[in-house]
């Protein structure tokens, strides 16, 4: 990458992070954030999203938009990235799984603020990139796999949260049993290739489940494989 390009990657990153601090703003009212912590802020900041698109997207990759990753599938808005991260509530000593890999960018994100992330691709020519992306950037507390993440990782669980980035037409039974008292689940649900709502499951001390809706979202579809 030439001096230039790394100079416009830096100028435009600092913009995408303060329209990703301004849309928290405006969409205050209805997810109750009024604005992001400085952990999450960090965490987007240190991670390069050039670094998880394909070189003839890199005059967007700090564009707050999602953007395709190939074989029909998208890299999430960075906004979208943020929020969810926030409403995860990440802490440093938490075991999280992501299902949706993609570009490994989520990952990356989470990586900075949690002791370990287990993320789930079902298509394993992205979970393979991904896992070269993260390695090269030496983001050491990933673990990628291929599979079909509509069942969890049961061998990894109990998770201190769960972040699901393709929208799911239910909340899948598996990923709520996968949840340790206490743990959230940050999941989009409705129908495909529509709007679709983010949701914020948490599970208190006793084990009970409270879901609230936060905002109208638009994710590519959880394929079941059944
Ligand atoms: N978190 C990603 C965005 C992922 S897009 C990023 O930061 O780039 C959603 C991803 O979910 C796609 O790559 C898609 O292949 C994957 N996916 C869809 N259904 C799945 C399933 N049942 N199990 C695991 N991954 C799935």
């Amino acid at each position: 990458m030439s001096d230039r390009q790394t100079e416009n990657h830096a100028e435009a990153h600092r913009w995408l992070l303060e329209r990703v601090r301004a849309e928290t703003c405006e969409t205050a009212r209805s997810t109750g954030l009024n604005e992001l912590s400085d952990r999450v802020i960090e965490a987007m900041a240190a991670t390069p999203r050039h670094c998880f698109v394909a070189p003839e997207q890199q005059d967007w990759a700090y564009a707050d938009m999602p953007l395709p990753i190939g074989r029909g599938q998208t890299i999430s808005q960075p906004f979208i990235v943020a929020l969810m991260t926030e409403l995860l509530a990440p802490e440093p000593e938490d075991i999280v799984l992501e299902i949706g890999t993609g570009s490994g960018y989520q990952a990356a994100v989470l990586a900075h603020l949690v002791q370990q992330v287990y993320t789930l691709e079902r298509i394993p020519e992205l979970a393979n990139l991904a896992t070269q992306r993260l390695r090269e950037l030496g983001v050491a507390n990933v673990v990628v796999r291929a599979g079909n993440g509509v069942q969890g990782w049961e061998e990894q669980a109990l998770f201190d949260g769960i972040i699901v980035t393709a929208a799911a037409a239910e909340v899948p039974p598996a990923l709520v049993q996968q949840l340790k008292p206490g743990g959230r689940l940050v999941i989009p649900v409705g129908p495909p290739h529509r709007t679709q709502d983010l949701r914020v499951l948490e599970k208190d001390a006793q084990g009970v489940v409270r879901s609230r809706s936060v905002l109208p979202v638009v994710f590519v579809p959880l394929i079941s494989d059944r």
